[in-house]
């Protein structure tokens, strides 16, 4: 079987309650597999790669909310602007000005998540506390030129580590600087959201204050890369 039904009907059952938004990670999965969760109600789904989701975009219902959760470049912003419903990894002010543009050209404002460099890997992206601080400033402060962007809270991938004490201190970190944020409010900005927690540490993070979860193997199976 394609979708694991009931680790979905479990997983949502569990989140219900705690008010946690599920982005089911659909990257690399066909888009059949898509459509089978979407038939058990399932709206959101992240997806890692543009070409990857403009297809698949392209062919499933209409009314999916599509979650860009990869490392965006600047270059491809323009190829999911029309449809994108939230950019969890916004890593760069370069990157936030180009979907600002984009989203003005398409009349839209588009929803953006901060993400903050919390895992001790070096290859992970994101902001670290300054550059969170400098960038929530300068989009508060220059609010007409930020019209077609909403910050709506901040995304972090924690350490991939078997330390479960250092990932749950990766998680109070950020939630840490989410609630500290919070009180900065703006048309174009208030922190709502915050995007924490995968297939092996989902719980742990909504302990740690997730509002948002990205799922993806506990629901589709492993991904293999080489297909
Ligand atoms: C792939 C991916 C996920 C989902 O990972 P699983 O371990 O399969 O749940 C979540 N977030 C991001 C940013 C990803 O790239």
């Amino acid at each position: 079987m394609a979708v694991n039904e009931a680790a979905y009907k479990g997983i949502v059952d569990a989140l219900a309650p705690a008010g946690v938004t599920l982005v089911a990670v659909s990257k690399i999965k066909p888009a059949a597999d898509i459509q089978a969760l979407y038939d058990l109600g399932q709206r959101d789904f992240g997806e890692n790669y543009v070409q990857e989701v403009m297809e698949k975009q392209a062919v499933l219902p209409a009314d999916v909310r599509w979650h860009f959760i990869g490392h965006l470049q600047s270059n491809k912003v323009k190829y999911i602007a029309p449809f994108v419903h939230l950019i969890h990894g916004i890593d760069s002010e370069k990157l936030l000005a180009e979907v600002n543009k984009q989203a003005k050209k398409n009349n839209r404002v588009i929803d953006c998540l901060l993400q903050v460099h919390i895992a001790r890997e070096e290859t992970k992206f994101g902001l670290d506390a300054t550059e969170l601080d400098a960038l929530l400033q300068k989009v508060v402060t220059e609010q007409a030129q930020w019209a077609n962007i909403r910050i709506c809270g901040l995304m972090g991938m924690a350490s991939f580590s078997e330390d479960n004490e250092q990932v749950r201190s990766e998680f109070a970190f950020i939630h840490g600087l989410f609630k500290q944020h919070q009180p900065v409010t703006a048309p174009n900005c208030m922190l709502s959201t915050l995007s924490m927690g995968m297939s092996g540490d989902y719980k742990m993070a909504i302990e740690e204050g997730s509002t948002m979860v990205r799922i993806g193997s506990l629901l589709f199976g492993r991904r293999d890369y080489q297909q």
